[in-house]
């Protein structure tokens, strides 16, 4: 993913833009099932397959439930082009 693509994708985000996230192409998995909302992951993120593997995942959700801290955390890095320790 090239920054400016995360820039989008993490300003979407923030705004609850979930419909700009959809035209972004952003895809979302569930990888704790789907008894759990706001923990998922980002199809789309390459660097966090490591941890995320989209390949594990069976269950496709909504992008109204992205959340994964891991993802995220890729993602700002992606975005800003620095690493982050949390998002608290
Ligand atoms: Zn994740």
């Amino acid at each position: 993913m090239k920054k400016q693509e995360a820039q989008k994708i993490l300003r979407a985000f923030v705004l609850k833009d979930y419909d700009q996230l959809g035209a972004l192409g952003v895809r979302a998995y569930g990888n704790q099932g789907r008894a759990w909302s706001g923990t998922a992951c980002i199809t789309n993120l390459d660097d966090s397959k490591g941890q995320c593997n989209p390949r594990l995942a069976f269950n496709s959700c909504d992008v109204q439930d992205i959340g994964c801290p891991e993802c995220l955390k890729a993602l700002v890095a992606l975005a800003t082009g620095e690493k982050i320790l949390s998002l608290a």
